[in-house]
């Protein structure tokens, strides 16, 4: 077994695609089961709080200096294990995963193409684009309990899956669990999924009817191509604040100001509104503020324009939208984006 390596001289803003974050005292790659109990085990010895890191492109850390271990499991395997089943390790590159279904030609990560991070961190927020959600292909997962030092199994009732939320993600879990392999369920012979509009209407144009898997895939792609950011051109951490959800009341009562305000019926009483379209009705939409900036692309997008930026740059900026968000419509936007070591 290739023995642990330590490192001592990383940084969070070298593993994160916001390019922010501080100095970490410790850092070390796992790439099995038994190297994941060995760091574990050397953390609890040494006393060393320990952070968890997956593709780093849904965080942003702060600049001060982390006394504790980061710990980045790498294995990197695929492989289908019949029936629509795929088992992937947590290191494994997300996109990488649904490239592999949609050349197996099995149905229901399509959508999902091009969401940056990897496989270990899609379920900590039950990921989604396009109308898909990792919920809906999701069989199981393994996650080393750093508290019992034991492997343990979940199916999909234990994750407790939400929009954008799971079990991992409440305080009590956070940085409690290290996942090490996630086995999805996927549709051996269904047609791809296309529900929203922007999606429908990029295929209706290039008079794609019944598009593929791949034909759905390279569309997802394209769009996102023009419409988010590159981590690889710009640092982000994708979309930083959720879709707020509101009631019946509140809707009728932001139409009365802003009869356009799009919004999607949840069927339950409430509201899913975009977060997005608010920050660009408070003007914030392209704009900078000190090293930190939101996208001119997608205002739902906090960016780190010239790599200068400090992580109190973007809080404050988020902070800043927040207020102004809810000083004009009264709606409380939440971050998407976990801060940590703040
Ligand atoms: P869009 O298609 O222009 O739609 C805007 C918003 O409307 C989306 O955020 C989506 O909410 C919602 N929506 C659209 N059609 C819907 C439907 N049929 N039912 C329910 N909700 C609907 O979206 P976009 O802004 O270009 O984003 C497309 C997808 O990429 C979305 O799923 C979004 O979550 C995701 N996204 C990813 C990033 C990123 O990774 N960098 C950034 C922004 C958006 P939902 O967010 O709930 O899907």
């Amino acid at each position: 077994m290739r023995k642990l390596r330590i490192f001592e001289n990383k940084r969070f803003s070298d593993l994160t695609t916001f390019r922010i974050g501080g100095r970490i005292k410790y850092y070390t790659e796992v790439e099995n089961k038994d190297q994941i109990c060995e760091a574990v085990s050397l953390a609890k010895k040494k006393k060393l709080e320990i952070f968890v890191l997956g593709g780093g492109s849904d965080i942003l850390v702060s600049d001060k200096d982390f006394s504790g271990i980061a710990i980045k499991y790498v294995g990197t395997t695929i492989s289908y294990l019949g029936d629509g089943k795929i088992k992937a390790e947590a290191g494994a590159i997300w996109d990488d995963l649904v490239n592999f279904s949609v050349e197996k030609n099995l149905q229901g990560l399509e959508c999902m193409s091009g969401i940056p991070g990897t496989v270990g961190a899609s379920p900590i927020q039950n990921i989604g684009a396009y109308g898909q959600e990792l919920k809906n292909s999701f069989f199981s997962l393994i996650a080393f309990d750093i508290n019992s030092e034991k492997f343990v199994e979940f199916d999909k009732s234990d994750c407790e899956f939400a929009y954008r939320e799971s079990f991992f993600k409440k305080k009590e879990n956070w940085q409690k669990y290290m996942i090490s392999d996630v086995t999805f369920q996927l549709k051996t012979d269904a047609k791809p999924q296309v529900s929203y509009d922007s999606l429908k209407n990029y295929l209706k144009e290039r008079k794609i009817n019944d598009p593929t898997l791949l034909e759905v895939r390279k569309a997802v792609l394209r769009i996102r191509a023009g419409k988010f950011e590159n981590p690889k051109d710009v640092g982000n951490a994708g979309s930083f604040f959720q879709n707020p959800v509101v009631d019946a009341k509140k809707i009728q009562d932001l139409r009365k100001n802003y009869s356009d305000i799009p919004c999607f019926d949840n069927g339950d009483g409430t509201y899913k509104c975009f977060a997005g379209w608010f920050i660009e009705n408070s003007g914030w939409k392209g704009k900078v503020y000190k090293g930190a900036g939101v996208s001119p692309r997608h205002a739902l997008i906090l960016i780190n324009p010239e790599s200068k930026a400090k992580a109190d740059d973007v809080y404050e900026l988020s902070e800043k939208i927040i207020n102004d968000v809810d000083k004009k419509f009264g709606v409380k936007l939440k971050r998407e984006v976990q801060l940590i070591n703040f």
